[in-house]
């Protein structure tokens, strides 16, 4: 059975409820949850039952419901005996809701619950309502997950498992992911938190019974909840089955990256069948352990599908370190990744090694080639010393252009003209520092700080001086790597004096064009990829 789309509505108000679940289904649902819980916030009398009778009756989706006590994360704080006594009036009900939600705790703390519960839900019955019995934990894996999933598998009323838990890292995926494998029943296991998300995007991939969605952002009743619109359009639920292989972006924080956008709309659109999550592993507090565990354990779930990544910050040099010392993988490290002494992407091949490629170095060739032609013998300045100009810097030398690198912090610069400088052909170094009048007589600028970034300190700022702009050739291209906003201050000033501008979503679109063809074989729809980017992007 396919994988059912689940809205969870907080019901505050019948009828708003109501309202909103008609939205779930014009929205494409095919279930909701009513979490009448909702209904008793706040107040100390007994919510009216009959309120959700009516609920139930008029409900235009089949529905789950779900009234979750104070110690299980929800909103009701009245006694268990009146709580268990409401699910028995629902279960008499000629028109019962399709699922009672009970908690797996609930049997544990409650005396009598158990015999309670085998009576509402006769083992081996077909009838409606059938019961989830669930486990939640807001903080982390339970410790003693292998004896509550003992409990759930010995409680012969539960025709449904439900385990969620938040998740710490991309690894509680793999272990959700497993007990869907390993389910005697219709299951539901989901991962809460920015880290879980991989879990209800790939439910489907692992057969679970349902996955929730919020109908709006601030309607989500778990911590990461995606909104169903993310689900159906952004990462294509109905499109995932066991077959779909699994790619994603991998840095921190990841959770803003216009990537998901931008590769899942170019899978669509060559029919591939794959998606493209966000995969955020923390960078501090042993960022290289972070990666080199969680890659590790993407790598050895043959089931996973995991097919390959792109790497953003902090973990370029991460992947590249990875490729380089892991010894129980075949690994290619592609000639420019290997100068460049870090990898943006990860290429997972059934047939042939591994590889790791740096596709930076040709996002900014790319929008250079297409108006300069070769760049043998040009002079182009770079503004930073960061990843991005290190990818830059080798790439402009080893195509015979001279680079010019201007940074803030000198001793980063000078590393970055040593690097460029010791590397051994094609094109012996050609790095030098330069200062701010330097600029003055290049070709090209690449400003490759985030200096004019949404968010940065400075990003009603310019890198370049007004002096500087002011008194540049008119030929000069002046190129932002820099893609939020699309058109940054320095863009704006250069094309207000008639220069040439290459935006960073151009070397954005560049770069991922080239991982695609990496990832599928074939070319990547780069008119198509460039309008979402453009689509999704502010300014
Ligand atoms: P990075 O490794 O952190 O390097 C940033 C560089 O910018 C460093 O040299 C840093 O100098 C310098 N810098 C930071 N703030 C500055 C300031 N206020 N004034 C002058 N210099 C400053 O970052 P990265 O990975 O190279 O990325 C750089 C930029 O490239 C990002 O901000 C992003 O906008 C852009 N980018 C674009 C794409 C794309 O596809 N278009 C992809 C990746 C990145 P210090 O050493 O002195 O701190």
């Amino acid at each position: 059975m396919p994988t059912l789309l689940c809205v969870p509505i907080m019901v505050l108000n019948p009828d708003e409820a109501l309202d909103d679940a008609l939205l779930a289904r014009a929205r494409g649902a095919e279930i909701v949850e009513y979490r009448v819980d909702g209904l008793f916030k706040g107040r100390d009398d007994q919510a009216d039952v009959r309120a959700i009778e009516s609920l139930v009756a008029d409900s235009p989706l089949p529905c789950i419901i779900t009234c979750r006590p104070a110690w299980e994360g929800g909103e009701y704080e009245g006694d268990e005996d009146a709580r268990m006594a409401l699910f028995e009036h629902l279960c008499g009900l000629d028109r019962p809701p399709n699922y009672i939600d009970i908690e797996l705790a609930a049997l544990e703390r409650t005396p009598g619950a158990h015999a309670r519960i085998s009576r509402m839900f006769p083992p081996g019955s077909d009838r409606a309502p059938a019961l989830i019995l669930s486990v939640h934990d807001f903080d982390h894996r339970p410790g003693d997950l292998f004896k509550k999933l003992s409990a759930l598998r010995s409680a012969d009323a539960a025709r449904v498992h439900k385990v969620a838990w938040r998740a710490r890292s991309l690894r509680d995926n793999l272990e959700l992911f497993e007990l869907l494998r390993e389910r005697d029943r219709p299951t539901i296991a989901l991962g809460m938190g920015e880290f879980g998300l991989m879990s209800r995007v790939l439910a489907p991939k692992f057969g679970a019974l349902l996955t929730f969605a919020a109908l709006r952002t601030e309607s989500a009743t778990a911590p990461g909840q995606p909104t169903i619109d993310e689900l159906l359009n952004l990462y294509r639920l109905r499109a995932i089955d066991r077959e779909t292989r699994v790619f994603g972006v991998v840095g921190w924080p990841v959770a803003h990256s216009r990537s998901p956008h931008v590769h899942n709309a170019a899978f669509e659109a060559i029919e591939e069948n794959a998606v493209y999550l966000p995969m955020p592993v923390p960078g501090s507090g042993g960022g290289w352990e972070h990666f080199k565990a969680t890659l590790g354990a993407l790598l050895d779930d043959a089931r996973l599908d995991f097919s390959g990544c792109s790497v953003t910050i902090p973990h370029k040099e991460h992947l590249f370190r990875f490729a380089r010392e892991d010894q129980s993988r075949d690994w290619l490290i592609d000639p420019i990744a290997q100068r460049i002494g870090a990898a943006n992407t990860l290429v997972i091949s059934r047939e042939h090694r591994h590889s790791v490629h740096n596709t930076d170095a040709e996002g900014i060739l790319a929008p250079l080639r297409a108006r300069l032609g070769a760049l043998q013998g040009r002079r182009v300045a770079i503004l930073g010393a960061g990843g991005v100009a290190r990818a830059g810097a080798v790439a402009l030398a080893d195509a015979g252009a001279t680079v010019l690198i201007h940074t803030r912090t000198r001793p980063r610069g000078e590393a970055l003209v040593a690097h460029v400088n010791e590397l051994q052909g094609p094109h012996e170094g050609k790095a030098s520092l330069a200062g701010p009048d330097d600029l003055r007589s290049c070709e090209v600028i690449i400003n490759a700080t985030p200096v004019g970034m949404t968010g940065a300190e400075d990003s009603a700022s310019s890198p370049v001086a007004e002096e500087i702009l002011s008194s540049l050739h008119e030929t000069t291209i002046v190129f932002d790597t820099v893609y939020t906003p699309a058109i940054t201050p320095l863009l704006r000033a250069a094309s207000e004096r008639g220069l040439t501008t290459i935006g960073g979503g151009e070397m954005f679109i560049a770069q991922a064009a080239l991982q695609f063809r990496l990832w599928t074989g074939r070319d990547a729809p780069i008119a198509l990829m460039a309008r979402v980017l453009e689509e999704t992007l502010p300014g």
